[in-house]
Formats: C-alpha cells, structure tokens, sequence
C-alpha cells in the first residue's frame, strides 16, 4: 500500500482537470487520474504529471454511476491509504431552452455535477474522516451565479455544488476537513469550442478567455495549507465578472 499524499482528480484527461492533476503533481501529490472513456488523453496527462516531476495512476470510471464510481473508489482507497486531496472536475453541458429541454440533456448534466458530487465524495470523505484531514474542491461555474440563456440544467446542477458544499463543510469542518469550490467563468478548453468567444470577451472586464492552468493554480491553493482557514468557500475565477 503506498501512503504518498494522493490527490483524486476527476475528468481528468483534459481542459481544467488535466491542468490540475500536473498543478498539484507539482505541489507533490501522487495524482489519481480519472476518466470516462478516452484512456489514450489520460495517458497523455499521467505524462504530463511525469514530466512536472510527480506521480500518478489513471483510474476509469463514470462519476455519474453510483455503483462504479463506490467501486474504483474502494480500490484506489485499497491501494492509497493517504488520500488528502478530492477535486470534483468532472461535468459536462447539453444547452437548449428549457421548454425544448429532454429529460435526457436535463438528467446526464445533473447526473454528471451533482450527482457525481455525491458518487465521489461520499466515499472518498468517509476515509477522510477516519484520517481526520482532507480537501475537497469542486468545480462549479459562474453559470450557477448569473443567469444564462439555455444553460438551466448546467446552472441547476452547478448552483447544487455550490449548496451541498457549503452544507457539506460546516459538517466536517470540526474532522479537519475543508470543503471548498471554484466558479470559473469562460475557460479557454474544448467545453467551449462552440461559444461565441469574441461576443463573450465584450463581456469580460479583462477582455480575455482564463487558461485551464490559473483555475488549477487556484484549486492547487486552496487545496493546501496556505488555505488552512478557507472553508464552505466559493471563489470565482474570471476576469472580473461580478
Ligand atoms: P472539458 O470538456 O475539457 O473537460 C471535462 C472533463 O470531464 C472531460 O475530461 C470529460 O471526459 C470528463 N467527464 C465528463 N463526464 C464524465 C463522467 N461522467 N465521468 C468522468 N469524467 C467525465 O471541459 P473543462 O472546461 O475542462 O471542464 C472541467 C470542469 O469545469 C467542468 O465541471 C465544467 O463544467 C467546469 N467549467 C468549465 C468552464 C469553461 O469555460 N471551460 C467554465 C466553468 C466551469
């Protein structure tokens, strides 16, 4: 069993998940790479967490199925007894109107955020609790903050993230355990390839997309004792929106 410090990351293979598994491999954790599907860009960011000098392993699952996500926690708790790091990353986004809305882009967005939420983090603080030590971080959106035409089932689920938090940090907050999120506003990742950037950066008081790497560095803090007062926080990363 290897009691490195251990840093889970889900939605790992690319955009703001990639960049955070290589910021907090440089802070020296061994970083547990999840991912849904694509192993080839998992892969791709275990190498680039290998050449920021750090560790790590790639770990399959959906963080939307319960079950699967009950079991490859258990195993990678089997394997790494010192798990000090959860950063909920994964989501994704189904945009319509309400009124055009399926049940199905309603239930994956929420199923993958919220949801997803609660798969990974009930477990993984079950073990945090035990170790009396841990941060958790996840990743909302500024989305869940102002109102955005088509985006009612991504701001719901991410607007939960928010609550849960909150909630959820004033629980254990006496186990020394820190509970925080991140709301990014627009990130320069594939999540956006489709949106109307230069309408969007009139929008943005520093006229410009965030990188994925100044979300991770933001995560990467708050995930370590510098943070050691923040908790039930949410901090928004993007360009001076308010
Ligand atoms: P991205 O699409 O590049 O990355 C999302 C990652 O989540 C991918 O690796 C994807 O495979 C993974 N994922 C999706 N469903 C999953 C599941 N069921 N199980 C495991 N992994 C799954 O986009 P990104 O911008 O890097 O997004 C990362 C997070 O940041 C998301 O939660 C997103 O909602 C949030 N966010 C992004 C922006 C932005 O502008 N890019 C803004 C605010 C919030």
């Amino acid at each position: 069993m290897n009691d490195e410090r251990t840093a889970i990351v889900t939605g790992a293979s690319r955009g703001i998940g990639r960049a955070t598994a290589v910021e907090l491999a440089k802070a020296g954790y061994f970083v547990i790479i999840n991912f849904k599907t694509n192993e080839k860009a998992a892969m791709e960011t275990l190498s680039l967490v290998q050449s920021a000098g750090g560790d790590g392993e790639i770990s399959q699952f959906d963080v939307a199925d319960n079950a699967q996500t009950k079991e490859a926690v258990k195993a990678i708790i089997e394997r790494h007894k010192n798990i000090q790091v959860l950063v909920n990353n994964a989501g994704i986004t189904a945009d319509g109107l309400f009124i055009l809305l399926g049940e199905e882009e309603w239930d994956s967005v929420v199923n993958t955020s919220l949801k997803g939420f609660y798969n990974v983090t009930k477990p993984v603080l079950r073990e945090m609790v035990r170790r009396k030590c841990g941060s958790v971080v996840s990743v909302s959106s500024l989305s869940a903050l102002l109102p955005n035409r088509g985006q009612s089932n991504y701001s719901a689920a991410k607007a939960g993230i928010i609550a849960a938090s909150r909630s959820l940090a004033t629980e254990v907050a006496r186990f020394g355990i820190r509970v925080n999120v991140v709301a990014p506003g627009l990130i320069e990742t594939d999540m956006i390839k489709d949106a109307p950037v230069a309408e969007i950066k009139k929008m943005i008081p520093m006229a410009r997309l965030g990188k994925p790497e100044e979300v991770a560095g933001v995560i990467r803090f708050l995930c370590s004792d510098d943070a050691s007062y923040i908790t039930g926080q949410v901090i928004g990363i993007n360009g001076g929106i308010c």
